[in-house]
């Protein structure tokens, strides 16, 4: 009897997605320009109408309108 285990269970290519968030998230930070204090730079704000907020940590800051 012959026990045969196959080491087919390595991945060869992980396509980033981390690449995919930066692009939706720099395009929209292009304009805010705004990073996360947490994160550090990189780390871009998403724009949410009336609040930026952190898609990594969770940090988020409302936005104060002037009069
Ligand atoms: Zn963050």
């Amino acid at each position: 009897m012959v026990s045969f285990m196959p080491k087919k269970k390595r991945k060869k290519r992980e396509p980033s997605k981390v690449w995919e968030l930066y692009k939706v998230d720099g395009k929209k930070a292009t304009a805010a320009n705004k990073t996360c204090p947490k994160c550090g730079p990189g780390v871009f704000l998403a724009e949410h109408g009336n609040r930026e907020s952190c898609g990594r940590c969770g940090y988020t800051v409302f936005k104060t309108n002037k009069k």
